[in-house]
């Protein structure tokens, strides 16, 4: 079998995510045959690194040994049970292993499958928290300008990227939508600290304004990661946690892109010293092998549900797989990789190295920003440097990046006109170079075609 067999019989009965299926009549469906570290595979023997961790889920890598062995042991016990009435051990451990991990006082530990999925139990959760409390005119949701939460009806209507959400807009609850801290926009020589403070401002005066009917703040901390990888300042997480704290406002993080190392903090939140009310998990969680997510929250929280069954204040929601004991395991060892190898440590000499590769964009032509934060780095590709003005979406220019980047053997996936790297922590920095050498050829590419 090779890729051409299985790519048309893929496009004879599939319909992929995020994708414009006639596109595939130009561009070839890749059908991988097998994973290993960074490297993908395919049925003609093709090698492509992948530098965007397959949609931002696998930290280390492919095929890892470990947590390989921690599923495998797994499927010989248990593979999944009902978890409502019903529990197991490897649930029990991982949620035990996220309340030690995750901020100060996040104590308990809802399992969802999905990231979506998560944002859905955070949203639901804290407009019933505040019903169970006496103050069911708290309906609203404030979330930021450029934001992105997931595709699930309620994820997308707090999610702010109109990409996405505008086809669906008449489907979609209203929120209140604050312009954000994207530092993109800070004045020549304003730095993302007091850029961050000052677009703050915004955010208190509707905090003030709209408290009342308000059940939460829903952020990405740090990074925008789907609004093309927009960065601001952690003293914004600090200021929008004491202003919720002042107007009694549930602060939700979704830190399902940026959990787990991204931005070189175990959870992004820890670099603003603060606790969120809701803390969203998935993608790294499991290493990128099985869907699977978490929502911590705190035991005031969890209180104002916990009552005689006949008051109806329980949180009724539910998901098949909750608590998936496969999923729990991978979770299970990937922590265990964390804590083993010290890997926020490790990571530095790779965040290190990518800065000094980022330097070189930073002259090019046609880029506008080069910024990082963490294991993430983001290259704005522009058509005029100078005024920023952007190629128009039309040309697809980023989809131009990627088609070079593939024939060079490299699975970057540009946002628009973002290029990005975020892979997985087992990348080399002789990989890295590459990357960054492909990068720099497929945008000189992309530019001039
Ligand atoms: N929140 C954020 C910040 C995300 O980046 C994503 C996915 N890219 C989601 C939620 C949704 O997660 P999922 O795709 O697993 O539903």
């Amino acid at each position: 079998m090779d890729n051409q067999t299985f790519a048309e019989r893929d496009l004879a009965v599939l319909w992929h995510p995020c994708t414009q299926m006639k596109d595939h009549e130009h561009l070839p469906m890749i059908p991988i045959k097998s994973g290993q570290g960074v490297w993908l595979e395919d049925f003609d023997g093709n090698r492509y690194l992948d530098a965007i961790s397959s949609w931002w889920v696998n930290i280390f890598g492919h095929a890892n040994p470990q947590i390989n062995a921690a599923i495998k042991a797994q499927l010989d016990t248990l593979e999944h049970v009902i978890f409502a009435g019903f529990t197991h051990e490897t649930g029990i451990k991982l949620a035990e292993k996220l309340v030690e991990i995750t901020p100060a006082g996040l104590s308990r530990c809802f399992y969802a499958d999905n990231g979506s999925a998560a944002v859905e139990v955070a949203l639901k959760m804290s407009f019933h928290y505040w019903l169970n409390s006496g103050q069911p005119q708290k309906t609203k949701f404030i979330t930021l300008e450029n934001s992105y939460h997931g595709e699930t009806l309620g994820a997308l209507a707090v999610g702010n990227v109109a990409l996405y959400k505008e086809t669906y807009r008449p489907m979609l609850m209203d929120v209140i939508t604050v312009p954000g801290p994207d530092c993109y926009y800070r004045e020549p020589g304003e730095s993302y600290a007091d850029y961050s403070s000052r677009r703050f401002a915004l955010m208190a005066e509707v905090l003030a304004q709209h408290a009342n009917e308000v059940c939460a703040v829903i952020i990405e901390p740090l990074v925008q990661c789907a609004g093309n990888m927009r960065m601001y300042d952690a003293v914004y997480l600090k200021l929008l946690r004491e202003a919720c704290d002042q107007h009694n406002v549930h602060l939700i993080a979704d830190e399902v892109a940026v959990g787990f190392g991204r931005t070189g903090t175990l959870f992004a939140c820890e670099q603003a010293a603060i606790s969120p009310d809701f803390l969203c998990l998935s993608k790294g969680l499991t290493g990128g092998y099985l869907p699977l997510s978490a929502v911590l929250t705190s035991d005031k929280i969890y209180q104002a549900f916990y009552d005689d069954y006949a008051k109806l204040t329980a949180f009724l929601h539910s998901h098949s797989y909750t608590g998936n004991a496969l999923a729990c395991s991978a979770a299970l060892a990937t922590i265990g990789i964390f804590q083993q190898q010290a890997i926020i440590d490790s990571n530095r000499r790779l965040i290190a190295k990518m800065a000094e590769i980022a330097t070189r964009f930073t002259e090019h032509p046609h880029v506008a920003e080069v910024r990082q934060t963490g294991m993430i780095l983001a290259i704005e590709m522009v058509k005029n440097k100078h005024t920023r003005e952007a190629f128009a979406w039309q040309e697809r220019r980023g989809m131009k990046v990627y088609q070079y980047a593939l024939r060079q053997g490299v699975l970057l996936r540009p946002l628009g006109n973002v290029i990005y790297f975020m892979p997985p922590y087992v990348i080399t920095e002789a990989e890295l170079e590459l990357l960054g050498e492909v990068a720099w050829q497929g945008i000189n590419h992309a530019v001039n075609n």
